[in-house]
């Protein structure tokens, strides 16, 4: 289907009937200005629409996800992804809210790394314990900039193609990295992400998807009553800079152990040392899996409102991070302030600072090869 000849009728029809009722079972997209970025760029807002009324909005301003409508075991619609309703509010200050994550997604130690004998340093733009780091792909990355993005509606599903080139030393990387991911809304109410790059230098690659959830609804209170599984027996330990060690501990026996299904709240107090150096949850899990492929990562149940979110990907780790440092200095959608623990992130990806742990699976680029990487969030209510 050529989604061009679609697009400029879909826009007339939203502009000439914006109240019109979606008609059951037909998926679409529409798209709006959402403002203007300090530089002058204009940036959209590309609303999806799945055949059963699930809804997603997505701006090309940093890949961000807006909103996330999906149903409670009612049926009722709330939106479950913590964000802003303006672009001034993004580009004012965000703990990558909804955000896509690259070039290299987490944490790179003293913002260095060696690839083939050369040296490259990185800002350092996090000090978690007074320790400095690269954090999320360094002062201005893929979260940031204005990706190029076209609304695509196939085999009545809808979704956005965002394509961003990565200029050679963006950010001190090496490499002109060109980016491509799909954001699908599919109609079993799954959010699909397809994550590819080609590179032209050696480089490292992590790109990951770093939305926070409560499926309370956003604004709704704290995600503590929400019960996560992690489809993981390892993970990767941190130290107090929340560098990975690396080595790969078993969870059992710790309040890490999500192997069966716990509350975020019921140990996240435990005496723990990892717990306290990242005063929560903020740690790679390593994905027990049997092979290369779509493997589940985890599930997370809402009890009030049945939201079932099962988290499926190729990648070999995944962060699970319950926002302890939001602080209650941003206010949502709802216009609530954002507290500790009012979401969290299920971010799949390599293990941070593979660059400096060989043995770790790599992370490394090279040119003739493609970056290519699935997650798909599963919403169901129950
Ligand atoms: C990290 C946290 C970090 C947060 C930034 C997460 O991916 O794991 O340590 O503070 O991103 O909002």
């Amino acid at each position: 289907m050529n989604s061009n000849a679609i697009f400029p009728l879909l826009c007339l029809a939203a502009a000439i009937l914006p109240m019109t009722p979606l008609s059951a079972g037909t998926s679409s997209y529409t798209v709006v200005p959402f403002g203007t970025t300090a530089s002058g760029q204009p940036v959209q807002l590309y609303t999806l629409v799945n055949s059963n009324g699930m809804r997603a909005d997505v701006t090309n301003y940093g890949a961000i996800i807006v909103r996330l409508l999906a149903p409670d075991r009612t049926g009722r619609m709330d939106d479950v992804v913590l964000g802003f309703d303006t672009l001034d509010a993004y580009l004012r200050e965000t703990p990558y809210f909804g955000a896509l994550v690259g070039r290299y997604g987490n944490r790179i130690a003293n913002g260095r790394f060696t690839l083939d004998g050369k040296t490259y340093s990185l800002a350092t733009n996090n000090h978690p314990g007074g320790v400095p780091c690269a954090l999320h792909g360094g002062l201005v990355g893929f979260d940031k900039v204005v990706w190029e993005a076209t609304p695509l509606l196939v085999a009545n599903t809808a979704g956005v193609s965002l394509h961003y080139v990565s200029a050679d030393g963006e950010e001190g990387y090496p490499g002109k990295l060109d980016v491509t991911v799909h954001y699908w809304l599919t109609n079993a109410n799954e959010l699909k992400i397809l994550y590819s790059a080609t590179t032209d230098k050696a480089t490292p690659v992590n790109l990951t998807q770093h939305t926070y959830f409560n499926l309370r609804g956003e604004g709704n209170g704290d995600i503590l009553g929400h019960i996560v599984t992690i489809n993981a027996s390892r993970y990767t330990p941190v130290d107090k800079g929340l560098i990975p060690t690396g080595e790969l501990a078993p969870v059992a026996g710790t309040p890490l152990d999500f192997t069966s299904p716990h509350a975020v709240g019921e140990r996240i107090h435990a005496p723990d040392t990892q717990l306290a150096l990242a005063g929560g949850y903020d740690h790679n899990w390593v994905i027990d899996r049997a092979g290369a492929g779509l493997a589940p990562a985890a599930t997370v149940y809402e009890p009030s409102t049945g939201r079932t979110l099962e988290v499926w990907t190729t990648q070999p780790g995944v962060q699970f991070y319950t926002g302890n440092f939001l602080d209650g200095t941003l206010a949502g959608k709802r216009g609530v302030p954002y507290q500790a623990r009012s979401g969290l992130c299920l971010e799949t990806q390599h293990f941070p600072d593979s660059p400096n742990h060989p043995s770790f699976p790599t992370t490394i680029l090279r040119p003739g090869e493609k970056y290519e990487t699935a997650t798909i969030y599963r919403f169901s209510a129950r």
